[in-house]
Parts: C-alpha cells; sequence; structure tokens
C-alpha cells in the first residue's frame, strides 16, 4: 500500500473519560446527540462513530445529508440515529425519509414537503422545530411555530414531532451571556405555547458543548455536543468557570483524542549565515542541523507557524526555522544528534513531558480550534488507538 504523508490518531480511552466527563456534568438522563459535522471536525467521520458507539453514543448530528449518509455508513449499530441540523435539498427528502434519518425543520414549507415525502415512502417523516430566539440564523418564528403545530397536529400519521430546538449564538463566551439569557428566556417562552397548544415533541434541546458544560439551566431531554467531546475546550471562559467550581486540580478532565503524526524526510547539516527554504526569513545565526519535514499548508499545518510552530522529535521539541511551504517545512534538530530518517514526528500531540496542544496553533493562528482541526484533509488516513 502507498502511504500517506501523515497519519492521525485517535484514543479511545481519552474518548471514553470525556463523555464520562459530559455525563457527570448533564446527569444520567439527557441523550447525548454526538455532533459529526464536518468529517467529525476533522478527525474522521468513519473512524470516530463507532469509537463513539463503543462509548454508548447512538444519536449523532450533522449539517447535510451528505455527511448523514456517511454515518450511516460508519455506524455499526443499526438502531444509532441521526439527526440533520443544516441543509436538506427537497430532492434528498425522500432518501431521508426512507432511511429514517432525522431533521431540523426552519421553514413552514418544509413541513407539507415532509408529508408528501413521508406519505410516498410509507414511513414517517421524523422532525425537530427549531425556532428563532434571537440567534437570527434560522429557526420558526412564533408564528410559524403556531401554524406548524396546526399542521403537524392534523398530520400526526405522517410526521413525528421529535424535537423542539434551538441553538444559542455564542454561548461559550461570557460576553454574550446577555443575549444568551434571552434567547432561553425566549425558548421556554416559546415551550410553554407548544405546552398550551398540548402537542408536545419527544424531545426539548438547546444546549451545545459550553451550554452542557457550564449552564445547567440549558439541558433538557437532550444536548448536541461537538468540540467536547473531541477534548477540546469550547473557551477559555468556560474553563475557567470548570476550575472555578472544580477548585484547582491541574488536570483538564477532557483529554483531546487527536494525535497528528509525520516521518522526516532529509536531514541536512548548513553553515553559519545559510538561508533555510523560501525565501529570506530565517538565517542561521550558527551552523544547524535541519529536518525537512513532508508537511505543508495544503496538508493543514497553518502557514501562519513559519518560524513559530514547533514540532516533537525523540521526546524534546524542535521548532520550524523559515516559511511553511505547500508540501514540506523545515525544524531545527542541531540539539538532537540522534535523528534518523523516518523518526516519528509529532504534530500535534505528547510524547513524555511534551505536548503540543491545538490551542497552541491557534495563539498564533487567530484560528480557533475548530477551525484548525475542521480543515485537516480528508485523505489523510486516521485510525483508532487504544
Ligand atoms: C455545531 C453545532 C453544535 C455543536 O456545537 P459545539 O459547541 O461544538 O458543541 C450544536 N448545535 C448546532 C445547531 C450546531 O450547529
Amino acid at each position: 500500500m502507498v502511504r500517506h504523508s501523515s497519519r492521525i490518531e485517535l484514543s479511545q480511552s481519552a474518548l471514553k473519560t470525556n463523555f464520562g466527563f459530559i455525563r457527570k456534568k448533564i446527569g444520567p438522563e439527557p441523550v447525548i446527540s454526538s455532533v459529526v459535522k464536518a468529517n467529525a471536525f476533522g478527525h474522521g467521520i468513519y473512524p470516530f462513530v463507532p469509537m463513539a458507539e463503543d462509548c454508548g453514543i447512538h444519536h449523532f448530528a450533522v449539517a447535510s445529508s451528505y455527511e448523514a449518509y456517511e454515518v450511516l455508513e460508519a455506524r455499526t449499530n443499526p438502531e444509532s440515529r441521526v439527526m440533520i441540523m443544516g441543509i436538506l435539498y427537497e430532492s434528498d427528502l425522500a432518501w431521508v425519509v426512507e432511511h429514517e434519518v432525522e431533521f431540523f425543520v426552519y421553514d413552514f414549507r418544509r413541513l407539507e414537503q415532509a408529508r408528501s415525502a413521508a406519505e410516498k415512502a410509507g414511513k414517517k417523516a421524523v422532525i425537530h422545530l427549531e425556532v428563532e430566539t434571537g440567534g437570527n440564523r434560522t429557526g420558526l418564528s412564533e408564528k410559524e411555530l403556531m401554524s406548524a403545530l396546526r399542521f403537524l397536529k392534523k398530520h400526526e400519521d405522517t410526521i413525528q414531532f421529535e424535537g423542539f430546538c434551538t441553538h444559542f449564538a455564542g454561548i461559550e463566551s461570557l460576553a454574550n451571556q446577555f443575549r444568551v439569557q434571552r434567547q432561553l428566556t425566549r425558548f421556554n417562552e416559546l415551550y410553554n405555547k407548544v405546552k398550551k397548544f398540548g402537542y408536545l415533541p419527544k424531545l426539548r434541546h438547546t444546549a451545545c458543548s459550553a451550554a452542557a458544560l457550564a449552564f445547567p439551566e440549558t439541558v433538557f431531554d437532550m444536548v448536541r455536543v461537538g468540540t467536547a467531546q473531541f477534548g477540546l475546550w469550547p473557551s477559555p471562559d468556560i474553563y475557567n468557570m470548570h476550575l472555578m467550581e472544580a477548585g484547582k486540580s491541574k488536570d483538564s478532565p477532557l483529554k483531546r483524542i487527536l494525535t497528528w503524526k509525520t516521518d522526516i524526510m532529509h536531514i541536512k547539516d548548513i553553515k553559519k549565515d545559510e538561508f533555510v527554504g523560501y525565501g529570506t526569513s530565517f538565517q542561521a545565526p550558527r551552523d544547524m542541523r535541519i529536518a525537512v519535514i513532508p508537511i505543508g499548508y495544503s496538508n493543514g499545518y497553518p502557514r501562519t507557524l513559519s518560524n513559530r510552530g514547533e514540532v516533537i522529535i525523540r521526546g524534546k521539541k524542535a521548532p520550524v526555522v523559515g516559511l511553511i511551504n505547500m508540501n514540506v517545512f523545515m525544524v531545527d534538530v542541531s540539539h538532537l544528534p540522534d535523528v534518523e530518517l523516518d523518526d516519528d514526528v509529532i504534530l500535534i500531540g505528547r510524547n513524555g513531558r511534551h505536548s503540543i496542544s491545538i490551542r497552541s496553533f491557534s495563539e498564533f493562528t487567530n484560528a480557533i480550534n475548530n477551525e484548525l482541526v475542521s480543515r485537516l484533509p480528508y485523505a489523510i488516513p486516521r485510525k483508532r488507538v487504544r
């Protein structure tokens, strides 16, 4: 088999720890919907879905019908459910109903389309009404909600009213609290209208990772958890809130599940005053030994880490020297006289005392954690490890 220039490992034990921590925060009752949009935030939907299933997860959420298709391909338990929160083309509705995929409804016209698809398939369409609470992304207005309820009550035989939900506009940041608390109040008002109407959904849900970890009043029958399951804190604010509650135990209860590794492709000795790589951004201050790494910005390694990033080789950090190119970059290994071709190079991960976090990338790149991981190329092979 020909090899790709890097590989990703996903830790099953870290994942188990993360779901354990999330479960402790939300209590035993709520369903955890594992959000696996964007190729499971770049971790790889195919290895990740069975790993989550092995942790007892049987509900998944995605952003498109294509991703729903991938979850159905990846799942090992035929009982595992999948829910589309984002784009669903009308032409995909027949497939979605046929495969019992759940979906958000944020447009009243979708209900008639769903009813018609369900009638043709001879199966119920399973829907979640998403309501507008102030995020101003997708969601039904109050007027549309009331029309939707009347429609649903009339068509109970073809449409199953599974969920009632909204999404917060930035609950991970304390600066947005005035806004998201208004959203929660609005959501509760709208839910009371549904109650008065007398036709209740099975699941009420609003919480993403940050909400589930830090705001218990947002946790109802289900939580939709993306970021936290991968062992990433949604924001420094949420991490601080955890620390204040938990006291000063230094160890994060969330464990990064992803390790990204590559190899050394070439080693060379250079003389003081030589330049390294393209341009003149790095000039050797002394005689040096340089290792060439077969990864560049096309592989998802940010170009902004030029002259700033670090990798781990033989348990020691080695700094990036020069620019990150499309497919290679160079690191200084002058302090590692024993380096050899094919030595493992850790781009993200831990070896002994040293660790390179995804957040450390963000400090230089302005990219948030999720942006960085979700862009890791689809082609990189991913595998489960213990
Ligand atoms: C992405 C997303 C989530 C998960 O958000 P995290 O903060 O990563 O947990 C939940 N709900 C909706 C509607 C989303 O789009």
